[in-house]
């Protein structure tokens, strides 16, 4: 009878003791976990912390307990918000994560971090947050990764690390439109120097020499050491090749200079071979044996210098310089002048104005027509200083012009950087009121592609201009490809078929075509047609049978210096058109 008997307080006891056992049991396996764990309640609160997370993280149980993981400075990285992760959690009921955090003493450690929800019943009733120590296991990976893509002994990129690299650029540089310069650098005569002063002095140097090079790349480029003594340079974000010409000389300049080695001082010179993404290959392969021969070409012709793999950029960049650099002096030299075609009306053959077009008398070059130097203009930041001076020399000579009692119009030549620099409508104005020129006398030749290139922009300043009473005339005009619809929005007056279409106009069916489509479109839209290039009498027939209303060309005057536009309005040659 008295075994059946159950003596409550016993019971009571047993339970507690079992359940103090498990608390201590699951305490213990906490203790000696490598993970750390943090436990949470279900409002998010910490309520407790393993000995292993206060390891991990350096954080003490001050900072921790009964706060809310998203009020501690965790200095974590690679974690959405906290707010992100939790929505993650109460939804899927887990987030998990790498994070990247910095421990107080200063180095930094990287964790697997889970966090998830714990529930009874169908209720949360707490979170549980583990995170795992990967530092090791992450500095091994990336030990490995460098072994096998960086030299040993300069730590500079090796050639595998530079193939990838190099083709990533070229990816990116195909969808840009740019352009990527391999610059294949070779150290002169290193064998001697390795010869004559021991490998140990020749690695040192190497070492130097790489921190040099490395030293002057940015974000869009690269250096690596492709072989004892070779090095390989990439620069992407080109836009023009003339910046790689500066590169190259800059990389000559930086390296003559003296390295230290051991209380010597050393001189060392290089040649550079240079190819140029899409021109010179469009893969790593070529441009890199590409600029390999290209440097071996400098060589031949002498050390301590670059060329360019393609010989004609090696002629197209120093042109360019040269003309360049000349091309500054000769708006201070007085060397520029305007020469001016004149325009007729085909209804009655009167004048009715002139295109100003450019002309550079150079002493040492002689006369150079605008195709040899509006391009180099346009591509420097050349063209605005010049440009503003042929509307400047243009509106003068109109104004000469109209105090001899000739109300005559002057085209000028617009180019597109003109157009979307800066105030652009501003200066044409204070250019107006400077020289007293008519503004309705005042156009400006502007074509397809720079209305295109810049629509907004352009659409802004022309309004603004046209508003002034300046004519505008679209150049070019079908050479280039575009839908006619800008047409619509821009506030044009004219059209100018372009020179090429009048050449063959009496032999080519399509040139037929197109010179009688766009004097269509141009009436249609009740714009002028003004034909260029017009040479020979039948194209003049021709033009006229079509209603085009202008036109210019051998035909009726070469463009004439200034002088010889006045000479010939006095003698009556040019018949000018009444009012
Ligand atoms: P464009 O606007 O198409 O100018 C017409 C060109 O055709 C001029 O060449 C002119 O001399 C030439 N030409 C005139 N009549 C005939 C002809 O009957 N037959 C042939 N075959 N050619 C003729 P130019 O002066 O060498 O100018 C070339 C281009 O340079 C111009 O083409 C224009 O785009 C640009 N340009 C000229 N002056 C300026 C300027 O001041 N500023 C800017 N931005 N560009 C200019
Ligand atoms: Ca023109
Ligand atoms: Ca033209």
């Amino acid at each position: 009878m008295l075994s059946d008997y159950i003596n409550p307080m016993e019971e009571y006891e047993k339970i507690i003791n079992s359940l103090k056992r498990k608390t201590y049991f699951m305490s213990k396996i906490l203790e000696c976990m490598k993970e750390g764990v943090v436990i949470l309640n279900s409002e998010g609160c910490i309520e407790g912390v393993n000995k292993a997370f206060y390891e991990i993280t350096g954080l003490s149980y001050e900072k921790l307990i009964r706060n809310k993981l998203e009020n501690i400075d965790l200095k974590w990285e690679g974690l959405p918000t906290f707010k992100e992760v939790w929505e993650i959690v109460n939804n899927q009921g887990l987030w998990v994560g790498e994070v990247v955090g910095i421990h107080p003493n200063g180095y930094m450690y990287t964790c697997d971090a889970i966090l998830s929800k714990v529930m009874a019943d169908g209720e949360t009733i707490g979170y549980i947050f583990v995170v795992q120590d990967i530092t090791e296991k992450r500095s091994l990976e990336s030990n490995l990764r460098s072994l096998s893509y960086y030299d040993l002994l300069t730590g500079l990129p090796n050639r595998a690390l530079l193939y990838n690299h190099l083709a990533q650029m070229l990816y990116n540089a195909k969808i840009k439109n740019e352009k990527v310069a391999v610059l294949f650098i070779d150290i002169d005569n290193f064998k001697i120097v390795n010869e004559s002063m021991g490998h140990e002095l020749g690695d040192r140097l190497l070492k130097l020499f790489a921190e040099r090079l490395a030293s002057s790349v940015n974000n869009d480029s690269m250096v690596a050491r492709f072989g004892s003594d070779e090095f390989v340079m990439v620069k992407g974000g080109l836009k023009d090749i003339d910046s790689i010409k500066l590169i190259a000389e800059s990389i000559i300049e930086r390296i003559s200079q003296p390295f230290f080695v051991e209380n010597k001082k050393l001189y060392i010179t290089v040649t550079i071979g240079i190819s140029v993404f899409p021109i010179d290959g469009v893969d790593p392969d070529i441009l890199l044996k590409n600029a390999d021969m290209a440097m071996h070409h400098a060589k031949e012709i002498g050390r301590n210098t670059y060329q360019f793999y393609t010989s004609e950029l090696n002629i197209r960049v120093s042109e360019r310089f040269y003309i360049e650099g000349k091309l500054r002096e000769a708006i201070v030299k007085n060397e520029l002048y305007l020469h001016y075609q004149p325009q007729f009306s085909l209804e009655d053959d009167k004048l009715v104005g002139f295109e100003a077009l450019l002309r550079w008398y150079n002493p040492e070059s002689g006369l150079l027509l605008p195709g040899k130097f509006i391009t180099v203009a346009e591509e420097s930041d050349l063209i605005e200083s010049l440009g503003e001076w042929v509307i400047r020399q243009a509106c003068s000579h109109g104004k000469i012009l109209e105090d001899m009692g000739y109300r005559l119009r002057i085209a000028v030549n617009i180019s597109s950087n003109q157009l979307s620099s800066p105030d652009f409508d501003k200066k044409v104005e204070y250019i107006l009121t400077e020289t007293g020129f008519s503004p309705d006398l005042l156009e400006f030749e502007i074509t397809e592609s720079t209305l295109i290139k810049n629509k907004k922009e352009a659409m802004r300043v022309l309004n603004r201009l046209k508003s002034m009473g300046i004519t505008i005339a679209v150049d070019d005009f079908g050479t280039s490809y575009s839908s006619l619809n800008y047409l619509k929005y821009f506030p044009v007056d004219k059209l100018k078929i372009d020179r090429s279409f009048i050449g063959d106009i009496i032999s080519d069916p399509n040139d037929v075509a197109i010179t009688t489509t766009i004097i269509a479109i141009a009436h249609n839209l009740g714009l002028k047609a003004t034909a260029e290039g017009v040479e020979t009498e039948e194209q003049l027939t021709f033009l006229k049978l079509w209603q085009c209303d202008e036109a210019q060309g051998y035909f009726f005057s070469p463009p004439l210096p200034f002088k010889d536009v006045v000479e010939r309005l006095k003698n009556n040659l040019l018949p000018v058109k009444d009012e």
